[in-house]
C-alpha cells in the first residue's frame, strides 16, 4: 500500500496468526495500519523500518479498504484496533489469553477494562496503567508488564509512539504479542463514541472524530494527503 506491506487479512484471519503468535511465545508486534500511518512512516524512516519488520500489519480504516480497491489489490475488511481489543478481550474468558492495557489517559484503560469485563464477563485483563510517564520511568512500566505476564499487550499511545514502544521494549517485555492500538481505549471507556456503523461504511469516520474532537484536524489532514499518493499511483504507476 503506496510502499507499506499491509497484510490482506480479514479479523477472523488476523486472529489466528495472533493465536499461532501467543503458541511460539516469542515476541511478535502487530500493527494496525490506518491511512494517518501509511503518510507518517513516508516521513519516518523509523516508523516505516519498524513496520516493515512487524510480525502482521492489518488494515484499519475506510481509506486502506479504498485506496486498496482504487489500486488494483482489493482488502475485503477492516480489522481496526477497536475491533481487535472487543474480539481478544471475549476469546479471554473460560481461560482464554491474558491481556494488559497500557496507554490513554489516567483511568481510561481502567474505565475501558471495567466495561469490558461488564460485556465479557470473566475476560482475563491482568492489568491496565496510563500512558502518561517520563523516559525515566519506561524501565518500571516496562518491568510491570514483564510481570503481570499477559499474552497479549494492548499499547494506546497514539501513532508512532506506541510503534517505537513496542519495538524498543518487546524483548524485555516478553510478551507473545504486542498490539497499537491508537485511541481504542477512548472508545472502549465510553469517553468517545464511535461513529454510526452507516458513517464507518460510507467513509466518514474521520468526520465524526472530528466533529467530537477538533484536535484531531492534524491527523484527519493527512488524508487528502493519503488520497493524492493514491492518485499518483494509479495514474502514473509510482510514487
Ligand atoms: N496517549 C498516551 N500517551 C502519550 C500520548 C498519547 O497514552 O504520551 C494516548 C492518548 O491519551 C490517546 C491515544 O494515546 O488515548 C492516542 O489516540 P489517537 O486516536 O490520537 O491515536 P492515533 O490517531 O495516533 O492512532
Amino acid at each position: 500500500m503506496l510502499g507499506l506491506n499491509i497484510d490482506r487479512v480479514n479479523m477472523d484471519e488476523a486472529l489466528a496468526v495472533i493465536d499461532q503468535f501467543i503458541a511460539r511465545r516469542q515476541p511478535s508486534h502487530v500493527v494496525t495500519a490506518d491511512s494517518s500511518m501509511v503518510v507518517i512512516a513516508k516521513e519516518d524512516p523509523e516508523l516505516y523500518a519498524i513496520i516493515e519488520r512487524a510480525d502482521l500489519v492489518t488494515p484499519d480504516g475506510a481509506g486502506v479498504v479504498w485506496a486498496s480497491r482504487l489500486l488494483g489489490q482489493p482488502i475485503r475488511d477492516r480489522v481496526s484496533g477497536v475491533d481487535l481489543v472487543s474480539r481478544i478481550c471475549e476469546r479471554s474468558v473460560n481461560g482464554g489469553s491474558s491481556v494488559f492495557f497500557l496507554g490513554a489517559a489516567p483511568g481510561i484503560a481502567d474505565e475501558a477494562a471495567a466495561r469490558l469485563r461488564a460485556k465479557y464477563p470473566g475476560a482475563q485483563i491482568v492489568g491496565t496503567r496510563h500512558g502518561y510517564f517520563s523516559a525515566a520511568e519506561e524501565p518500571a512500566v516496562v518491568e510491570e508488564i514483564r510481570a503481570a505476564a499477559p499474552d497479549v499487550l494492548f499499547v494506546a499511545f497514539g501513532i508512532p509512539k506506541q510503534e517505537k514502544f513496542i519495538d524498543r521494549n518487546k524483548a524485555a517485555m516478553g510478551v507473545p504479542v504486542c498490539i497499537g492500538i491508537g485511541g481504542s481505549f477512548d472508545v472502549h471507556s465510553g469517553r468517545v463514541r464511535r461513529a454510526p456503523v452507516w458513517m464507518q461504511q460510507a467513509g466518514f469516520e474521520w468526520l465524526f472524530r472530528l466533529i467530537q474532537n477538533p484536535s484531531k484536524l492534524s491527523k484527519v489532514m493527512k488524508l487528502p494527503r493519503f488520497v493524492l499518493l493514491a492518485l499518483r499511483v494509479k495514474l502514473f504507476g509510482a510514487l
